[in-house]
């Protein structure tokens, strides 16, 4: 798609760190990393997010994730990681093309992702059938 950063990483038109490619996936660095190693895996077909991804392109992007995944932790020397996707403008989605962020972290590393909060009585279970009826 003209015009979006990603497709021209994956077209060769922009440079990237790539560390991996097969047929429907391209993986590189962040060039603002969250921690060092910090990658993004993107689906070769430009969709804006997971809502409009075709399945066999996001299969492809999980699956790649999995392999990435654990060369960067073997790679950076971590313990672990935070595999996300920031899901429109309002989750903080920058970039409108689909990407997985995997984030290697450490223990001790002090990254806080999110903090967390408590329900009121009820408003759990009246949340999830909500959700639920929206399916
Ligand atoms: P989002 O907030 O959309 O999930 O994240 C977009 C990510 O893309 C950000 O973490 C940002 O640092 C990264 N990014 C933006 N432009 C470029 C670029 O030109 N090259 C690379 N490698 N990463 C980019
Ligand atoms: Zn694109």
């Amino acid at each position: 798609m003209r015009d979006c950063i990603f497709c021209k990483i994956i077209s060769g038109e922009l440079p990237s760190a790539k560390v991996y490619e097969n047929d429907a996936v391209v993986a590189f660095l962040d060039i603002h990393p969250v921690r060092p190693g910090h990658t993004l895996v993107v689906p070769k077909i430009h969709c804006e997010n997971l809502m409009d991804c075709n399945p066999e392109a996001l299969s492809a992007m999980m699956e790649a994730a999995q392999k990435v995944a654990r060369a960067v932790v073997s790679g950076t020397g971590a313990e672990g990681f935070n595999l996300g996707v920031n899901n429109g403008a309002a989750a903080g989605q920058v970039i409108f093309h689909l990407h997985l962020h995997i984030i290697p972290r450490s223990r001790g590393d002090g990254l806080a992702l999110w903090g967390q909060t408590e329900y009121k009585e009820g408003e759990m279970v009246a949340l999830a059938e909500k959700i639920k009826t929206s399916l």
